[in-house]
């Protein structure tokens, strides 16, 4: 019998804010609820947080799910109080014209509004124009010199979007890239009963900024072999030729054949398509020329590590109406759990 998964869990996640290098208030979340499951919790030098739990083989299982999501960091705040920013991660600045944002300062977090003139007092000619990241700016609807006391350059910030379940059986929320991926290692970890590897799950830092804390995290762990649990883009929506998709939402769980960072090794691709079907877990395969993720890192480590991305489709990714599917969760979740607890035999 599968558990059933607690999506309770990955709303209290996608609402936790963590840019790359600044993951902590997820971190902390983790650590709380997984240190009564594991045989051992540390955190490593860069933040990646890493649980064990000791199985029977003796082999060694890396599990990865990047806790940081893309966001944006203050870098000026101008004379009335307006505040200029980077954005960490790749983000569309389409996707910024409008939205809320919350700022995470030394006093608690401020509700940030990222403003843009009405159709009323712009032109034709002026919407026709690429929205320039350099144009856009926070207003905290606050006097300046209270802005200038709470607000330091190299504060950061995140898009503020409630979790909602719609339509049939879809989720979105922002950061849903990647706290899906999180909640599913999390509750994979949660569900482990003597399982068959070492599992060594690692909730990584600064993956959307190069796959920095799963470079760190790899090279301390002697795996044998490792299963990353990320979102991808799915491009199944209007406008976009069905070879051009990538993934459906709905499908299943994605096994990476080949990304723009990684080649899943024949054996390991094919065995873990095999043990889908014979467990009849939806699954579709992945080919996606551009993008990567924490297995990029991981299959380089040291002298090499066997190693595929599983990927959860989500549209619009990298905004903040990020959607995924429950099905396909629940496929990722009993694919990488029955890894873990019976092995995966390449
Ligand atoms: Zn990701």
């Amino acid at each position: 019998m599968t558990p059933k998964l607690d999506f309770s869990i990955l709303k209290t996640l996608t609402q936790l804010s963590g840019i790359s290098g600044r993951e902590g208030a997820v971190r902390a979340y983790l650590e709380e609820l997984l240190s009564p499951y594991a045989d051992e919790v540390r955190t490593d030098a860069l933040g990646n947080l890493i649980c064990v739990k000791k199985g029977t083989s003796g082999k060694n299982l890396l599990l990865c799910a990047h806790m940081d999501e893309v966001g944006l960091m203050v870098h000026f705040v101008d004379e009335q109080g307006f505040l200029r920013f980077v954005t960490v991660g790749g983000i569309d600045p389409r996707t910024l014209l409008a939205q809320r944002v919350w700022v995470q300062t030394q006093n608690g977090p401020l509700l940030g509004i990222i403003g843009t003139k009405p159709a009323h007092i712009t032109t034709e000619a002026d919407r026709a124009k690429a929205v320039l990241l350099k144009e856009l700016f926070i207003d905290l609807g606050l006097p300046a010199d209270t802005v200038k006391k709470q607000v330091r350059p190299g504060d950061f910030a995140v898009l503020a979007r409630s979790y909602e379940e719609f339509g049939d059986g879809l989720i979105s929320a922002k950061s849903i890239d990647n706290r899906a991926g999180v909640f599913v290692q999390a509750e994979v970890f949660k569900a482990l009963k003597n399982p068959f590897y070492n599992v060594y799950a690692v909730f990584t830092v600064q993956e959307e900024v190069g796959v920095r804390g799963a470079t760190t995290a790899a090279y301390g762990i002697e795996a044998d072999v490792s299963l990353c649990l990320d979102t991808t883009g799915s491009a199944d929506i209007p406008g976009v030729a069905p070879q051009d998709y990538i993934v459906r939402l709905g499908g299943g769980v994605g096994i990476t054949a080949l990304d723009a960072r990684s080649i899943t090794p024949q054996p390991l691709f094919e065995e873990l398509k095999k043990m889908c079907q014979q467990a009849r877990i939806p699954f579709q395969v992945r080919v996606a020329p551009r993008g990567g993720n924490d297995a990029g890192a991981v299959h380089l480590s040291k002298t090499g590590v066997p190693s595929c991305a599983l990927a959860l489709p989500t549209r619009n990714i990298h905004s903040n109406v990020e959607v995924c599917s429950k099905l396909d969760l629940e496929a990722m979740f009993r694919l990488t759990l029955q890894s873990a607890m019976q092995g995966i035999h390449f």
